[in-house]
């Protein structure tokens, strides 16, 4: 069946409080939502990126599929990225690929009237998550409720805070975080997350003191994920697994980060890598080398694709898109004991967007 209609709008919704993590700060999320169909059944895909995403959606890649058959994904995908080699692909032009990308598959698997995780094929019936959140804007009692919320009433055993506060400048505060989320989760397990806000040094020092006193697990962009030599070297420094990849946009980019041995676990995100077509391959280049791949942030955009691929390690929760998603979603997962388990009764991913909701945050 043919592509014959492809649409983008964007919404800017403001965060429920002040969010920052070590090198950002920020109080509205901006998405852009596309709908692609084929005259009977509609897809559905998003990203989290500027708005200006819209019209490279609208001028490039619409152009690009509306015609095509839409059984020939991979075809489609590399048209898009050809279409846009002119605009430089990394960045909002590959969060845009991403998001027709995921319409339409999830398009092609409404058609054939079967869940993603069964057209992909599945690996696993369930897909582990993570609470994520924790921001450096957060005062002690914030965080508290945040973490409780997630191990007590979600019963998630894995939770992530930002740390890497002013980048790098309030490593004392850090440490108090960490020390305070401890206290609150118990036995569940304990990761951080620097946004690339210390240098090497720095994150050595940190990431040795925080493994040893306070068990943590997981030290995401110790230094900036553009260093790729600096996280091959802290990494040897600690017990905390490193990990990176939120900002690859390219399949190349995670070659060169595995290349250079700077992860314990890659990181790839649908919404920014090209969709499920590249997040496969990227799963694929992890496995490769022996590792294991996490989904960052979207975390519903991310079920089905990620119960595809045997080397899974977990899906990033984040606060706030849980927050977005819920609110303007049909069909989201919770996250209730520490997983999300993809609904096989719905096609496509099994979401309907709720229009009408959305409507008093488009702003494109
Ligand atoms: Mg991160």
């Amino acid at each position: 069946m043919t592509v014959t209609e492809v649409s983008a709008c964007a919404y800017k919704i403001p965060t429920d409080r002040p969010e920052a993590d070590g090198t950002l700060a920020w109080d509205a999320t901006i998405m852009v939502v596309v709908t692609v169909g084929d005259g009977h059944d509609l897809g559905l895909g998003w990203t989290y990126a500027g708005a200006g995403a819209v019209a490279v959606i609208t001028d490039l890649l619409a152009p690009a599929v509306i015609g095509t058959d839409t059984s020939e994904i991979p075809r489609s995908a590399e048209t898009m990225a050809r279409a846009c080699r002119n605009l430089g692909r990394p960045g909002l032009v590959a969060s845009a690929i991403s998001a027709v990308d995921v319409a339409l598959w999830d398009l092609r698997a409404r058609q054939l009237g079967v869940a993603l995780v069964d057209l992909f094929g599945r690996a696993r019936d369930t897909v582990p998550v993570y609470g994520s959140g924790g921001f450096t804007t957060y005062d002690d009692s914030t965080t508290e409720t945040q973490l409780a919320t997630w191990v007590d009433d979600w019963s998630i055993p894995r939770v992530k805070i930002k740390i890497g506060e002013s980048w790098g400048a309030e490593p004392a505060r850090d440490l108090h975080r960490v020390a305070l989320a401890r206290r609150v989760i118990g036995e569940a397990e304990l990761y951080v997350d620097a946004n690339g806000g210390y240098t090497a040094k720095e994150a050595l020092r940190l990431g040795r003191a925080m493994s040893d006193d306070h068990d943590v697990r997981w030290f995401e962009e110790p230094v900036s994920s553009d260093d790729l030599a600096g996280l091959a070297r802290v990494r040897s420094g600690f017990r905390a697994d490193v990990a990176a990849g939120e900002y690859g946009y390219t399949l190349d980019y995670f070659s060169k980060m595995l290349d250079a041995g700077a992860v314990d676990c890659l990181q790839a995100d649908v919404t920014r890598c090209g969709g499920y077509s590249v997040w496969r391959e990227v799963a694929a280049l992890a496995d490769a080398n022996h590792l294991q791949i996490s989904g960052h942030c979207a975390p519903n955009i991310h079920a089905h694709v990620a119960a595809s691929v045997p080397n899974l390690r977990h899906v990033e929760y984040f606060h706030d898109h849980h927050r977005i998603e819920t609110m303007l979603f049909d069909g989201t997962l919770p996250p209730n004991g520490g997983a999300m388990i993809p609904d096989r009764t719905r096609p496509g991913h099994g979401m309907s967007f709720r229009v009408t909701v959305a409507e008093p945050y488009r702003i494109a």
